[in-house]
C-alpha cells in the first residue's frame, strides 16, 4: 500500500473507514443529529472555542466562500496572500467584494506593519491563512487577530490544514470565522468543512445580504431546530467518518495530538537539514515553519519528476509544487495519524532516492531518529 504523505487528504484509521460503510440513515432524524452533535461538541474543544460551529457538506474552499460570503457585500477586504490559499481568499474576496491585498512572494513572511497600514484606511474584516499549505508555512494568526480587533474588523482565519494539528485557540485569539478541513489534521476523509462564527461575526452576517448554499444563519436555523440539522441533504457516510475521527482525536488528546505534529515535523526538518537541503519558506521573527507540511527546495540534480517517481516507486507520495512553484519545490505532509514510523519510512525512502542521483549525505534517517528518540 502506498503511504500517502502528501499535505491532505491524509491516511485514513481503519476505524474510521469502517464508519464509512454503514447503512444510510435520514438526515432528519434523532440519529443524525446525534452524530452532528458529537462532531460539533469535541470540534469545539479541538477549536478552543465557546462560538457557534456549523459543519458543511463541502471541501475546505466552500468553507472559504461561506465565511466571505457571509460578512461581505461590495466591502472592502484586506487579504493577506503569501502562497496558493491567500491568492484563493483574494479571489474570493474580489467576487464579493473590494478585496485589499496584502501581497508578498509566495513563501515570505507577513509583515505586521502592511497589515496595520491597510487598517488604516477603514477596512473592517481581514482575511489569513493560518497554515499556508502551499509553502508550508505557519502565519501569525495570533497577531494579525489582535490588530483586526484592535481596528474593530472581523478577522477569517483558514485553518484548513492547521486546527486539530496544531495550537489555534479560536477564543483566545479573537478568531471571527474560523475553517477547518476535514481531510487535513483531522484525519477524516475529504468533503466536510468545520466553520466556528463569532457573536461579532453575526451581527455582520445578519447585515448583509446572504449567499444561498452558504447562508450561516440558515445553517444556524437548522441547528436550533428540535431535532438538530443542516439545511440541505448532509454527506452522511462523510459524518459517519467525520464522528469516529473526532472520537479518535478525542482518545488522544488536543495537547498530544500538537506534540506529536510538533515532534515529527521537527524531525522532517532536523533530517532536511542534515541531508544538506534547504526548506523553503523565508521566516520573520513572527513565522514559523509549519508542523503539518513541510516545503523544501528541490535539489540540483534531480528533477520534480525524478524524485516523486522514485519516491512512488519505494511506495512514499509526496506532493510537488503549486502554481509557479511546480517543479521549484517538493513537499511532505506530516499531519494527521501519522507517527514516527511514516515519518522514518519517508526519509529512508528519500535518502535513497536522492543517492542514486548522487545528491544529500546519508544523514536524514538519523537526524530523524533523534528528535523522534528512536
Ligand atoms: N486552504 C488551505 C490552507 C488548504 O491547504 C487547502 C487545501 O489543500 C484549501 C484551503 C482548499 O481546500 P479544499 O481543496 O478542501 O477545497
Amino acid at each position: 500500500m502506498t503511504l500517502l504523505m502528501i499535505p491532505g487528504p491524509v491516511a485514513l484509521h481503519q476505524r474510521v473507514l469502517n464508519a464509512m460503510a454503514k447503512p444510510m440513515i435520514n438526515h432528519r432524524s434523532k440519529e443524525f443529529a446525534n452524530i452532528y452533535e458529537e462532531c460539533v461538541s469535541i470540534l469545539k474543544d479541538v477549536f478552543h472555542t465557546k462560538n457557534d460551529i456549523f459543519i458543511l457538506s463541502g471541501s475546505g474552499t466552500s468553507g472559504m466562500e461561506a465565511a466571505v460570503s457571509n460578512v461581505v457585500d461590495g466591502d472592502d477586504v484586506i487579504t493577506t496572500v503569501n502562497g496558493k490559499f491567500g491568492a484563493r481568499f483574494k479571489k474570493i474576496a474580489e467576487l464579493y467584494g473590494n478585496a485589499i491585498p496584502v501581497e508578498y512572494r509566495w513563501g515570505n513572511s507577513v509583515e505586521l506593519d502592511d497589515i496595520k497600514k491597510a487598517l488604516e484606511n477603514g477596512a473592517k474584516v481581514v482575511t489569513m491563512v493560518h497554515n499556508e499549505t502551499s509553502v508550508g508555512i505557519l502565519n501569525p494568526a495570533k497577531e494579525v487577530a489582535a490588530l483586526a480587533k484592535k481596528y474593530d474588523a472581523l478577522f477569517i482565519m483558514d485553518g484548513i490544514s492547521s486546527i486539530g494539528g496544531v495550537d489555534a485557540p479560536i477564543d483566545k485569539w479573537g478568531v471571527d470565522i474560523a475553517i477547518a478541513g476535514s481531510q487535513k489534521c483531522l484525519a477524516a476523509p475529504p468533503g466536510l468543512v468545520a466553520i466556528s462564527v463569532s457573536e461579532k461575526a453575526w451581527k455582520r452576517i445578519e447585515e448583509t445580504r446572504a449567499p444561498y448554499y452558504l447562508d450561516m444563519k440558515e445553517y444556524r436555523r437548522y441547528a436550533n431546530k428540535e431535532v438538530t440539522q443542516t439545511p440541505y441533504t448532509p454527506a452522511i457516510p462523510l459524518f459517519f467518518a467525520l464522528q469516529e475521527a473526532l472520537r479518535m482525536l478525542r482518545e488522544e488528546g488536543m495537547q498530544e495530538r500538537i506534540k506529536r505534529h510538533r515532534r515529527c515535523a521537527e524531525a522532517v526538518r532536523k533530517a532536511m537539514e542534515a541531508m544538506g537541503l534547504e526548506l523553503f519558506p523565508c521566516l520573520n521573527e513572527i513565522s514559523r515553519h509549519s508542523n503539518t507540511v513541510t516545503a523544501v527546495n528541490m535539489p540540483e540534480g534531480i528533477t520534480d519528476k525524478q524524485l516523486r517517481d522514485g519516491m512512488r516507486e519505494k511506495g512514499v507520495l509526496i506532493a510537488g509544487g503549486q502554481g509557479h512553484l511546480a517543479g521549484k519545490i517538493f513537499r511532505i505532509g506530516h499531519m494527521g495519524i501519522i507517527s514516527a514510523k511514516e515519518v522514518l519510512l519517508t526519509i529512508e525512502a528519500l535518502e535513497s532516492v536522492l543517492a542514486e542521483h548522487g545528491i544529500g549525505t546519508g544523514e536524514g534517517v538519523a537526524a530523524a531518529e533523534q528528535v523522534l528518540k528512536i
